[in-house]
C-alpha cells in the first residue's frame, strides 16, 4: 500500500536526442532522487556502463523477465526492447525515495494506469527538428541510420506531448534543469524535520 511518505516518480520523455538522459544524470546528483535503471536488448554505446547506465541483456532474457511479469513497464522502440522492473522502483519509493524514469511516451501511458502511484510526467522538446538533427549528429554515439531511424520517428514522438503535464523546450541545458527542478520541487512536499 503507498503511504504518505512514499517517494514520487518522474518521468521525462522525450523524442530521441532531446538532452533528456543528461537531464537525468544532473537530477540525480541531487539528494533523494534515484535513476531507475532499465533493462534493454539494445547494444551498449562505447561509452555506456552495464548495470550503470541499462542492464544490457539478450532477448531471451528479456522475455525471461516478461514471462516472469517482472516488468512494471515495457515497450519495444527502435527494434529493440526497453523495460522498468517493478522491484527495485517500489523499494526506492517505500524508502521515500524519488526515483527518476527516462522512458518513452509508450511506458509513460503505462505507468499512469497505476493509479496508486504518485507520477509528475515531463515532456523534453529540442527547439527545432533542425536542432535536434545536429545534436544527434554530433553526439556521435549512433551509426548513420540510427540517426536517421530516430530523425524519423521525431514526429510520432512528439504527437504524444498531450500525454504528459509539464512541456519544456530544451533550449539550454541548464535553464532546463531548473525549470525541472522547479516542477519537482512545487509536486513534492517538503521534507518534515522533527
Ligand atoms: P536509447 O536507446 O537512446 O537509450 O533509448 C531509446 C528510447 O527508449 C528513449 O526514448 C528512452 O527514454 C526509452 N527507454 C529507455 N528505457 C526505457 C524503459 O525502461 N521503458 C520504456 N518504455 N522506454 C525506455
Amino acid at each position: 500500500m503507498p503511504s504518505e511518505n512514499d517517494g514520487v516518480m518522474i518521468v521525462l520523455s522525450s523524442p530521441s536526442g532531446a538532452g533528456k538522459t543528461t537531464l537525468v544524470k544532473m537530477l540525480s546528483k541531487s539528494d533523494n532522487y534515484e535513476i531507475s535503471i532499465s533493462h534493454t536488448t539494445r547494444k551498449p554505446r562505447p561509452n555506456e556502463i552495464n548495470n550503470q547506465d541499462y542492464y544490457f541483456v539478450n532477448e531471451n532474457e528479456f522475455k525471461r523477465l516478461i514471462n516472469n511479469q517482472e516488468f512494471l513497464e515495457y515497450a519495444k522502440v527502435f527494434n529493440n526492447f526497453y523495460g522498468t522492473t517493478r522491484t527495485p522502483v517500489i523499494d526506492k519509493l517505500n524508502k521515500g525515495k524519488n526515483v527518476l524514469f527516462d522512458i518513452d511516451w509508450q511506458g509513460t501511458k503505462k505507468l499512469s494506469k497505476f493509479k496508486e502511484l504518485k507520477l509528475i510526467k515531463i515532456f523534453i522538446l529540442p527547439p527545432s527538428k533542425k536542432e535536434l538533427e545536429k545534436r544527434l549528429t554530433q553526439r556521435n554515439e549512433d551509426k548513420k541510420e540510427a540517426v536517421t531511424k530516430r530523425l524519423q520517428s521525431y514526429e510520432n514522438d512528439i504527437i504524444h506531448w498531450q500525454d504528459y503535464d509539464y512541456i519544456i523546450i530544451n533550449e539550454n541545458l541548464d535553464n532546463c534543469f531548473r525549470q525541472i527542478e522547479n516542477i519537482i520541487k512545487t509536486n513534492t512536499k517538503p521534507v518534515k524535520i522533527n
